[in-house]
């Protein structure tokens, strides 16, 4: 089975045609295919909404598109309520038996009212259908709800529970009502799902049907809708943000959805993604990601040097995912991010099989010598061994095999002796021994991976192996680097003792790499305002987030931290951490900058410590608190109190050795160590063998 090409969204309407021009009376069709969003349409009467649906069912077959049209009104009634109208259980018989009486017209003017009047009478007491525009006419129709007792049925379908959807059936008058839109929708169902390549879910079999029609409930993507700014056409935006909701459902979800349902929903019908509202809102609420806020990096006021960990936390409160989402397939989806959960869309394994080469048989053995003639044929991987093994004999099989009907015991290949005809082996042998059930390691449906899941080369095992072939992953975040500073050359371009080499430029753009985010190297500048102003617009049009290095502090030619002070919005950090001098950081033109200090010892672990978790979570892929180990010292060291320490460190022979100079110039240090050795805040005096902890270059993503 495949998922669908083409999803569309209908809101129904029960009412008359409605105005020429598009309001939120009448229908509304949403549609979104191969994950595009198309202008919705408006229908003003219903008969144009079937026509139009109709037409949509025959060009997306023609065209190779699966199609799943789903509607916004029930496809069935409580449980025993066709059984009194039309004498069968099956709810699409009702739908023929409505498609019979139903009559409407251009104008919207239809006989629902008489048609409820005729049902009403086959029942004992008032009701079940209940609300009319006029107390005084369809005397079979009550006027109020008082008095009814929806006997022998109930009132709501089971779906109607777990979606916790309010409206009933059975009303067909005062808002919110469904009713009337059940009465003159099925019958245009009806009608479309005699259309050929047609069927009707959970109704008829769906799975390889190339059109498929679905109910659903727009109120389960309500708070999405309700983010949308009120000057839109409400049911508008309910049917274009369902359908994107639908669209962006990976296909194993899609499929979990639509299978696993009650019983009760062969008579009653089912909301599609009913229990699911909060992952359907989630999909559904308009891709741009909510803007960061100016004040996003606002420290508490009134402290003079911040601790890592309240600088930290502030990052964690404040930042979130800015980056979109998109499909791909697994193949492509190594290092990459999952943007919402992966439930598995088949067992591993699917079936029972052998876990070794040997002979499969009914278990279990009893102790002592067993002897069993031996079955012709054999059952391999890949090559299931047709017919049942009758009781008492044994059958060639090997790893992976699925196990046949009369098999479900293997004995092991180095345990038997075998003749052509016969095997013998030594019991005991478990039932079950040396074989596999199905699912034991994943059932179907079972939730696998979270969102934010940077993706392994075992989770790409893992989702295959699932038959998840297509992921929903976050856009790889951007990250523009910038380094400043006058001094700063090229290698090959100034010899000059007073150029420096820009070493950070290479050092960060690699960081940026290897956390799997897209470096844009937006190269030097000097300390120049206006050229670094120019630069920084580049960078947030090209970008996401930008890194800069230098200039970040409070002097005459700090130009980065100037900046974002002039755009109001410089937050200068100063940590308590060594390395580190003050870190800026802010918005340009919403992107948030980091300003990171020029010194490339210090650059690279306020990146490590700050910049990560920051991305990362600007990735989408959450809050990333680097996993160390504790070790004994292999150094001496005195420490004062107020601020934290990250030493160059190396574990050799079990004990963290630390690079002989502290020197924050020292980029060879950098290239010594394989990690660093973090001190708490306070103060220390730590001998070798006292317990520190080290973190490797690996708890940074740099393994
Ligand atoms: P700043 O933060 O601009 O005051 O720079 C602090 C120190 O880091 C100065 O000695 C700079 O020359 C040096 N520095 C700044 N940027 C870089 C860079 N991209 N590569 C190497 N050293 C740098
Ligand atoms: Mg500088």
């Amino acid at each position: 089975m495949s998922g669908f090409d083409t999803i569309l969204v209908a809101d129904w309407s029960a009412g008359r045609a409605g105005p020429r021009r598009p309001s939120k009376d009448s229908i509304w069709l949403g549609l979104n295919r191969e994950g595009r969003e198309e202008e919705p349409i408006y229908c003003r009467s219903r008969i144009e909404a079937e026509a139009r649906i109709a037409d949509l069912i025959a060009t997306e077959q023609a065209a190779g598109r699966r199609l799943l049209a789903t509607f916004d009104f029930p496809f069935g009634y409580p449980k025993g309520f066709a059984r009194i109208v039309t004498g069968a259980d099956d709810p699409l018989t009702l739908w023929d038996w409505l498609e019979a009486r139903i009559e409407d017209s251009e104008t919207g003017e239809n006989n629902r009212f008489d048609v409820a009047s005729a049902m009403n009478r086959l029942f004992d007491g008032p009701g079940p259908f209940w609300g009319k525009p006029d107390r005084d006419l369809w005397p079979d129709v009550p006027y109020r709800k008082e008095g009814i007792t929806f006997y022998p049925g109930a009132e709501r379908r089971t779906c109607d529970h777990a979606a916790k959807a309010a409206s009933s059936c059975f009303q067909l008058f005062y808002n919110p009502t469904v009713g009337s839109q059940v009465l003159m929708g099925l019958p245009v169902l009806s009608r479309l799902r005699r259309l050929p390549g047609v069927a009707v879910w959970p109704f008829e079999p769906w799975a390889d049907a190339p059109v498929v029609l679905a109910e659903v409930w727009p109120g389960l993507i309500e708070p999405a809708v309700k983010a949308v700014p009120k000057d839109e056409i409400r049911d508008r935006v309910q049917v274009r943000l369902l359908a994107q909701a639908l669209a962006r459902l990976p296909e194993g979800e899609l499929h979990a959805m639509m299978t696993n349902l009650p019983p009760e929903a062969a008579e009653e019908a089912w909301i599609l993604g009913a229990g699911h509202r909060e992952r359907l809102t989630e999909l559904a609420r308009d891709l741009a990601p909510p803007p960061l806020r100016n004040d996003c990096f606002a420290l508490p006021p009134g402290v003079d040097w911040t601790p890592v960990d309240a600088a930290l936390a502030t990052l964690r409160a404040r930042l979130v995912p800015v980056t979109g989402v998109e499909e791909a397939d697994v193949t492509e989806a190594s290092g990459r991010i999952l943007a919402g959960p992966v439930t598995a869309r088949r067992a591993n394994p699917p079936a029972a099989n052998s876990a070794v080469d040997g002979y499969g048989f009914a278990g279990p053995a009893p102790e002592g010598a067993v002897e069993m003639p031996l079955a012709p044929g054999r059952a391999a991987a890949g090559a299931p061994f047709n017919g049942a093994l009758p009781q008492g004999h044994a059958l060639r099989i090997l790893t992976g095999a699925i196990l046949p009907d009369g098999v479900d015991t293997v004995v092991l290949d180095e345990d038997v002796t075998a003749a052509s005809d016969r095997i013998a082996f030594r019991g005991p042998l478990k039932r079950g021994a040396n074989t596999r059930k199905a699912g034991e390691d994943v059932a179907e449906g079972a939730p696998v991976l979270e969102a934010g899941r940077s993706l392994t080369p075992a989770d790409l095992a893992l989702l295959t192996a699932l038959g998840v072939a297509r992921v929903e992953l976050r856009a790889r975040l951007r990250v523009a680097v910038v380094s400043t500073g006058d001094e700063l050359a090229e290698p090959g371009e100034s010899d000059a003792p007073h150029r420096i080499y820009d070493a950070n430029r290479p050092m960060l753009l690699s960081l940026i790499d290897r956390w799997g985010m897209t470096p844009v190297d937006m190269g030097r500048v000097a300390d120049d305002r206006d050229a670094l102003r120019d630069r920084l617009d580049a960078a947030a049009t090209q970008a996401d987030a930008v890194l800069t290095s230098g200039g970040a502090s409070a002097g005459d030619e700090d130009h980065v931290s100037a900046l974002l002070r002039d755009s109001g919005a410089l937050n200068q950090w100063r940590i308590a951490m060594k390395p580190g001098r003050p870190l800026a950081l802010g918005l340009w033109s919403g992107r948030p900058v980091f300003g990171l200090p020029g010194n490339p010892v210090a650059a690279l672990v306020c990146a490590l410590i700050f910049a990560r978790p920051a991305l990362l979570t600007l990735a989408g892929a959450g809050w990333a608190e680097p996993q160390g180990f504790d070790v004994p010292a292999g150094f001496e060291k005195r420490k004062k109190p107020g601020r934290r320490e990250y030493l160059r460190a190396r574990i050799r022979e079990g004990r963290a050795e630390v690079f002989a100079s502290e020197g924050s110039g020292r980029i060879s240090g950098l290239s010594w160590a394989e990690g660093l050795v973090e001190l708490g805040d306070g103060a220390a005096h730590i001998r070798p063998g006292d317990s520190v902890r080290f973190l490797p270059w690996g708890a940074f993503g740099l393994g």
